[in-house]
């Protein structure tokens, strides 16, 4: 059921809480690495703004457990949104209690509060009521852009709407309008294309994508236990010896289904996962018993390439190689270069490492949609109801 969106709430002259994940990537030497779930939120925070609207943020960082740690405060994330927005944020050092309740009652319409990291109490991660009304007591209203944690079901996330008048940001209705497309009226042909380490991780996506899509191309560490369970020997390739059998039936169901499951012809093999360390292409019927296969070769990215090149509607999720180191990235930066060049698909990314390849390849705005979310983007995909969503009240 379709979700209420900003423009139907009532947010002017209100206090709104606002629910962002600005759990953003931090460097040992406390910079921040990278600001697009920051930068993602501006729309909804200018909006509200512009409606002369008290915005009172609230987001996680890291993960404390439940315990104040230092390291983990928003003074850092608060101070890259006053730079981002142009304006003074004033970030509180709790969360709930008489500060902050007190900073409230003060604020101006146009003002912007960040609460301190939400995961610092440990009823965040308990959906305790108690802890939902008192975040609920600090606004008239409640505003979810936190796409990143619609997966989670934390108190800030799915307890504090139970108690205020809610509405889905610009960001999460962009983010759910877009995964709503593909998994209901995606153009054909439908492609998948689906890498990172382990099958494992990715079963629930691949079992409900195949229901979905006309193919799915499958890369990275998780096609060699797809290729084992063919038959073929693959050396010390990562492959999950457990799964072998889910492979086998998902090949199966796939061939009863009529999707096709494309797997790579030729990869490159390493005797050891190094920068500098000799690697080599062969066909997937010659993989050497002591190599380990790192990333998918020229003909495999040809015939991705091509199947891209068809498509109408592409998702992507994880990397077609060993990607932290440089020489194994071929794959991925072609495949990444392939779905942007094509202009009359609807391309859609999601994931940690997929996100961060084609941010430093500079392709962000090449693809239709590139997801904040991880978890939540693949487990949207996997056909599960995501609690943050789910709590957000339906449009009229
Ligand atoms: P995302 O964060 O985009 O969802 P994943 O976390 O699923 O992606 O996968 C990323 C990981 O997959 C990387 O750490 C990369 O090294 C690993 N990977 C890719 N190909 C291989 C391979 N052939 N062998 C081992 N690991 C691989
Ligand atoms: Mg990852």
């Amino acid at each position: 059921m379709a979700k209420r969106s900003i423009r139907d709430l009532d947010v002017h002259n209100k206090k709104v809480l606002l629910r962002v994940d600005y759990n953003v990537p931090i460097s040992k030497e406390g910079a921040i690495t990278d600001d697009k779930r920051i930068i993602e939120t501006l729309p909804t925070i200018r909006y509200l703004l512009e409606n002369d609207a008290v915005v009172i943020l609230v987001t996680h960082l890291g993960r404390p457990e439940g315990k104040v740690v230092e390291s983990l405060r928003l003074d850092r994330v608060a101070q890259k949104l006053s730079t981002l927005l142009g304006k003074p944020v004033r970030k509180l050092d709790s969360v709930i209690g008489p500060d902050v309740t007190e900073a409230v009652a003060h604020a101006k319409p146009g003002d912007v509060l960040m609460l301190e990291n939400v995961r610092f109490l440990k009823d965040e991660k308990t959906g305790s009521e108690e802890l939902a009304k008192s975040l609920a007591a600090l606004a008239d209203v409640y505003v979810d852009d936190a796409f990143a944690t619609a997966h989670r079901p934390d108190t800030s996330v799915a307890g504090v709407p139970q108690f205020l008048p809610s509405a889905a940001g610009f960001l999460l209705e962009r983010e759910v309008r877009v995964l709503e497309t593909v998994t209901t009226s995606a153009k054909r042909p439908f492609v998948a294309i689906l890498g990172g380490a382990k099958v494992s991780d990715k079963i629930g996506l691949i079992k409900n994508l195949l229901t979905k899509t006309d193919a799915i191309l499958i890369g990275g560490g998780m096609a060699f236990t797809f290729l084992k369970a063919m038959g073929y020997g693959v050396g010390f390739s990562l492959v999950e010896e457990d799964y072998l059998k889910v492979a086998d039936e998902i090949l199966e169901s796939a061939k009863a289904q009529g999707t096709r499951i494309v797997l790579p012809v030729d990869v490159v093999v390493t005797a050891e996962i190094k920068a500098g360390n000799p690697h080599r292409t062969v066909d997937i019927e010659e993989i050497p018993a002591d190599q380990i296969g790192v990333d998918i070769g020229p003909r495999t990215i040809e015939a991705f390439t091509h199947e891209t090149s068809n498509a109408r509607t592409i998702i992507w999720n994880g990397p077609m190689g060993v990607i932290e180191i440089p020489e194994f990235t071929e794959g991925t930066k072609a495949l990444a270069r392939a779905i942007a060049s094509n202009k009359e698909a609807l391309t859609v990314a999601g994931g940690g490492e997929t996100a961060s390849v084609i941010d430093a390849l500079g392709l962000q705005d090449d693809f239709k949609h590139v997801s904040t979310g991880g978890g939540a983007f693949l487990e949207y995909l996997e056909g599960k109801q995501l609690p943050g969503i789910e709590a957000i009240d339906s449009a009229d």
